[in-house]
Order: structure tokens, then sequence, then C-alpha cells
């Protein structure tokens, strides 16, 4: 791996190959921002990555092939420019997660900058079992409901019992697996065929189950510095994923 060739720019970088800093939690707890994809190389090993199914072309009997990079062009004085964009989810299965949007002229160029931009944005998810049916207090769900919103979209995520499986669309499957749910109710509302709201939004969810206070009984209280602070996040992503450009499929 290119791990050993690793030359840390950053002083958190510097920490983290010393050992001083030997856990992604450490660096969730001091607030710092990871700007080198090597320290979550180090520190989470064990990170799977998959590709969100952002583009899409007329299929041959109607319908809509996916496919997983979207062409977008845009008119130059000398004629069409084609970008090419991903969309890539990382997780490690076990409560940590990150999502990263890329554009590049070519298709692998693409994915790898959306895998690198994941790796910057990882978080942690808050697991636990908050589905009164099941009470067994193990992480295979969320501890409780949260809601999250992308552009036009809105997720609702509810803890449900063991055995129930993910009952979310097959891009929200993805997220959920990664992140290391195995129970959960969703409901989506607004353009839930914008794959890229669609996913930002369960990520803005996993954010204010984050900034919850949960109780054992399953209560919960929201925090409402944390609370503004993904409200602002979300609007800019909104923004970014909403930008107008003609779309084709690669
Ligand atoms: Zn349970």
């Amino acid at each position: 791996m290119a791990m050993e060739n690793w030359k840390p720019k950053t002083e958190l970088g510097k920490r983290v190959m010393e050992g001083s800093v030997a856990s992604i939690d450490m660096i969730f707890s001091s607030g710092k921002k990871i700007k080198e994809s090597e320290i979550v190389d180090r520190l989470l090993p064990n990170m799977q990555s998959e590709v969100i199914l952002i583009g899409g072309s007329p299929g041959k009997g109607g319908g809509i092939k996916r496919t997983p990079t979207r062409r977008t062009a845009r008119m130059h004085r000398s004629g069409r420019r084609f970008r090419i964009s991903a969309m890539v989810v990382i997780g490690n299965g076990d409560g940590y997660i990150g999502v990263g949007k890329a554009q590049a002229l070519e298709h692998r160029d693409a994915i790898e900058k959306a895998t690198h931009e994941a790796k910057l944005n990882v978080i942690p998810v808050k697991r636990g079992c908050g589905s009164w049916e099941c009470a067994c207090g193990t992480s295979h769900s969320i501890p409780a409901e949260a809601r999250g919103k992308s552009g036009s979209v809105t997720v609702v995520l509810k803890p449900a019992p063991r055995g129930l499986g993910l009952a979310a669309a097959d891009e929200g499957k993805k997220v959920l697996q990664l992140a290391g749910i195995r129970d959960i109710w969703s409901k989506s509302y607004g353009n839930t065929r914008a794959r890229i709201n669609y996913v930002l939004a369960i990520l803005s969810a996993f954010k204010k189950l984050n900034a919850m206070k949960v109780h054992a009984a399953g209560e919960k209280e929201q925090e409402e510095e944390n609370e503004s602070e993904t409200g602002k996040n979300g609007t800019k992503e909104a923004a970014e994923a909403g930008t107008k450009e003609a779309s084709e499929a690669e």
C-alpha cells in the first residue's frame, strides 16, 4: 500500500503517523478537520466503497438505465465542454461513513477524486436500538428517529426491530450497509429520483443523530449549535446539487 510512502503535510497527519493520535474518535472529539486522506486510510483500514449511480439514460424498452457517472455539458464559445461527475460512499460497515462528489474529464479520475473527498468527509454514525418493539440494546439500528434534508429531498430514518432489514431505496441501502446499520425504516419525500440529494439527505439525518443527546429511554434532545451547523451545510450542498446542467449518461 502507498501508506509506507506517506509524508504527512498537516500537524494532525504527523500526529497520526507518530501514533499520538491513535483513533479517529480522538479527531472527532477534538473537532479537527481531516485534510489528508491517508489519516483515514491509517485509522480506518477497513473502509469499503460504493459508487452511487447518479447517471442515467433512457433504456431500450423505456425506463432509465442507471449508470455510475453523469456527463454534463457546458456551452462554451468554442463548443460544448464535457465533464464527468461521480459520487462515492465509503464506510467500514461499523459506524463510520463518508460521501464525496467530484468532477473530472475522465470517468476513472472522477471516481478516484470522489473517493478521496469521501475520506475527508468521514463522520461517525450513532447506532443503537431505539425500537420499542425490540429494545435489545445492541447497535443494529439507530437510537432515535432522525430527519435529514438536501435540496428537495427529505428523508426520515426510524429505528426498526432486529431482522427487519433495510427498508430503503437501493442507493440508500448502500449507504446504510456501509454505515453498519442492519435494520431501519425509512421514508423519503420530494424528488427522490434525485439520487445525489437522496444520499445527502441520509447523511444529513446521520449528522442530526450525532447532534442529539439520546438517553437510554430513547428520548432525544437537540443541541442547537450543531443543529444550525448542519442546516448551513445542507443549504450549501443543496445549492450545488441543484445547479442546472444539461446531463447525459456516460
Ligand atoms: Zn434491537
